[in-house]
């Protein structure tokens, strides 16, 4: 008998399920909605909304869209970003999540309180990253990113150096990464670091390590661009060397499925729970064939 469980933590953190609440709550009112890049990390889910009517734009064309309504989604966005919109009159749908929005609240405020040249703000992050550069935005540009440790012998020595992490970083990896900055800051300067993981990514890992190891087969659900999706699926790999990531149930290479007793299937901040059922159905449907 084939037992497939879906993970009951897995699926959208607040920030994202409400981020989607917004934008239908909106489409349902039947105006023309925007949204500044992907809404989520996932592509089966943009594409749904996107039949729903909601049109995903990037930062070139926002730039030249006026008396329009934008939804901002839950990474958040620089002040910049909210300059533009209301140079073009654009009416902004802010689903900001309220966790990112306290972040570069903090990350201002001590950028505002320390912005001279004896201190420096670090964003432990990805590069590039739509949260990143909303945290980096509060800084006016100033805040370095760090990646990875390789990059914290170019950072300044000399400086009174702050530490923040981008929300979906993994906690052990931040950990690390200040650590090594406090060996390299001068003893003499502050080095303080904030832990700024937040708690719907963190809490997960220990939980999803289990998940994977208690079935014989792993399917992680989600989107190439997920950044904790990433940290996730690297946790079922390393818990559960039989671990797959997968996009939606056409990925499912379904004869790894025939005679396995157990499936799990789990994924991502970002991946929707229709869409692990989906992928349950598609299996149920191949074995009983
Ligand atoms: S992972 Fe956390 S901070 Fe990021 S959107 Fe979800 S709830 Fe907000």
């Amino acid at each position: 008998m084939l037992n497939i469980e879906i993970d009951e933590h897995s699926g959208f953190c607040f920030g994202v399920t409400t981020a989607i609440k917004k934008a239908e709550e909106e489409l349902q009112k039947g105006e023309k909605l925007y949204c500044l890049g992907d809404i989520v990390h996932n592509r089966i889910e943009c594409d749904r909304l996107e039949k729903l009517g909601l049109i995903t734009i990037n930062y070139e064309e926002f730039c030249k869209l006026h008396n329009a309504k934008v939804l901002f989604r839950a990474h958040g966005e620089p002040p910049t970003t909210y300059e533009i919109a209301q140079k073009n009159n654009l009416e902004i749908i802010d689903a900001t999540c309220p966790v990112v929005l306290k972040l570069q609240q903090r990350i201002k405020k001590k950028w505002q309180e320390t912005s001279d040249d004896n201190s420096q703000i670090i964003i432990y992050g990805q590069s590039g990253h739509a949260e990143v550069l909303g945290l980096v935005g509060q800084t006016h540009g100033t805040a370095t990113v760090i990646e990875k440790s390789s990059q914290i012998s170019q950072l300044a020595k000399e400086k009174d150096t702050y530490i923040y992490s981008q929300t979906t970083k993994s906690l052990e990896g931040y950990k690390q990464v200040v650590s090594e900055i406090k060996k390299h800051i001068n003893p003499d300067k502050q080095c303080e670091s904030f832990n700024t993981v937040c708690g719907q990514v963190a809490n997960r890992l220990d939980g999803i390590g289990k998940f994977a190891q208690s079935h014989e087969l792993i399917l992680f659900v989600c989107g190439k661009k997920s950044s904790n999706g990433r940290i996730l699926f690297d946790e079922c790999k390393k818990m559960n060397p039989n671990s797959y990531q997968i996009e939606s149930p056409d990925d499912i290479d379904l004869s790894i499925t025939k005679g396995v007793k157990s499936i799990g299937i789990c994924g991502a901040t970002s991946t929707p729970k229709w869409l692990m059922e989906n992928c349950r159905q598609a299996i149920i449907n191949y074995n009983n064939k």
